[in-house]
C-alpha cells in the first residue's frame, strides 16, 4: 500500500486521490506566477513522475495530451503517483507568443533550474523544479514545433555522465516510442538537462508544430506518458512500441548570421549531405545577401518555416 500524501504547492492529494489547483508565488510588484496542476496518488507503492507541458505556450499537441492524461489516469490504476502540469508558461499560452514568456522575454527552456530571485521566468522554473521536479523519481516534459517550426517528432535526453542516470533516461526515451532519439552532452538550461543534473531520469519530447492542435500528435503524447508510465512500473502492463528507435548523437543547429528574408530549400525530414544548398537569404527588395550550406549530413528534424528572421534566430537543426 502506498499510504503517502503527495503535496505540489498548496495542494495534497491523499493515497487513492486526485488533487487539482494551482502551483504559485509572488513575484513582487503585484505580480504572481500561476500554474495549473494535477496530482494522481496512487494507492500502491510505485514511482513518482513529474509531466509538464507549455513551456512554449505554443506548442499544443503536448499541452492537449497533459491536459487528457490529468483526466485519464485513475489513482485505483496507478502505483506511485502522477504530477501534471499541463501549462507551464501560462502567460505564453494566453498571448501566443513564441519561444519566450512574453513578460520579460526569456525562454524557460534556457533558465532551468531557474532562480528564486530572478526575472519571472527563472523564478517560474524555480517553482516548478522545487515542488515537482525534485519530487519526482522521472521526468517527462512534453513539446512540439512552435507556431513557426515545423519537425519530425523526435526524443531529446541529456547525457549526465551518471550512468545510472543516462540509461534510466535512455530507457526513458524507448519505451516512448518517437523512433528518432538523441542524447546530447549540451546543457543548455532545457528542463530534461537540469532534471538529470539533479539525477532525475528526464526526457523532452517534441510531436506536432506551427501552432496547429493535431490528433496525430495528440496521441504521440498520449501513447508515450501512458508507455513511459509502464515501463517504469506505474502502470500496469508493457510498453507498446512500434518500430526499434535510431539514436542520434548531435543535433546540429544552424542559425541566422543576418537579419532577412528566409528561404528554406528543404522540407522537414529530408535527408541532406554536408555542403548542400539548404536555404537563401535575400532583403527586402529580394536581392539575394547569403545562402546556407548544411554542416552536416543527416535529416533535417526541426525547421523554422517562417520567412521573417532576425540575427541570431534558430534555422533548423539537423541530426548526425
Ligand atoms: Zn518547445
Amino acid at each position: 500500500m502506498f499510504t503517502k500524501s503527495m503535496t505540489v504547492g498548496e495542494i495534497t492529494a491523499a493515497p487513492g486521490q486526485v488533487a487539482r489547483g494551482f502551483l504559485s508565488t509572488d513575484v513582487g510588484r503585484g505580480a504572481t506566477v500561476r500554474m495549473p496542476v494535477v496530482v494522481i496518488n496512487g494507492k500502491a507503492d510505485g514511482p513518482v513522475f513529474g509531466v509538464t507541458a507549455g513551456v512554449h505556450g505554443a506548442e499544443y499537441p503536448g499541452i492537449e495530451a497533459a491536459i487528457r492524461l490529468s483526466r485519464m489516469l485513475k489513482p485505483a490504476e496507478v502505483r506511485g503517483a502522477v504530477i501534471i502540469v499541463p501549462l507551464v508558461s501560462v502567460p505564453a499560452f494566453q498571448r501566443r507568443a513564441i519561444y519566450v514568456n512574453p513578460l520579460d522575454g526569456i525562454n524557460f527552456n534556457r533558465v532551468c533550474p531557474g532562480n528564486p530571485t530572478g526575472t519571472i521566468t527563472e523564478i517560474t522554473a524555480h517553482l516548478l523544479f522545487k515542488n515537482v521536479i525534485a519530487q519526482a523519481d522521472y521526468y517527462i516534459d512534453l513539446h512540439g514545433g512552435d507556431m513557426i517550426e515545423a519537425l519530425v517528432p523526435f526524443t531529446l535526453y541529456y547525457k549526465s555522465g551518471y550512468q545510472k542516470v543516462d540509461d534510466a533516461s535512455k530507457a526513458l526515451a524507448e519505451a516512448y516510442g518517437i523512433p528518432i532519439i538523441l542524447g546530447t552532452t549540451t546543457l543548455r538550461g532545457g528542463t530534461y538537462g537540469a532534471a538529470a543534473a539533479m539525477g532525475k531520469p528526464a526526457i523532452l519530447t517534441e510531436a506536432g508544430g506551427q501552432g496547429i492542435l493535431d490528433e496525430p500528435s495528440t496521441q504521440t503524447h498520449i501513447d508515450g506518458v501512458l508507455n513511459a508510465l509502464r515501463r517504469f512500473g506505474c502502470l500496469p502492463g508493457t510498453p507498446v512500441v512500434a518500430a526499434p528507435p535510431t539514436h542520434y548523437t548531435k543535433f546540429v543547429w544552424v542559425a541566422a548570421e543576418q537579419d532577412c528574408v528566409y528561404y528554406p530549400r528543404v522540407v522537414v525530414g529530408q535527408q541532406v549531405r554536408e555542403g548542400d544548398l539548404i536555404a537563401d537569404f535575400t532583403d527586402l527588395f529580394g536581392e539575394k545577401i547569403g545562402e546556407l550550406r548544411s554542416p552536416a549530413t543527416g535529416p533535417v528534424l526541426f525547421l523554422v518555416t517562417s520567412p521573417a528572421i532576425n540575427k541570431n534566430d534558430p534555422l533548423m537543426a539537423i541530426g548526425s
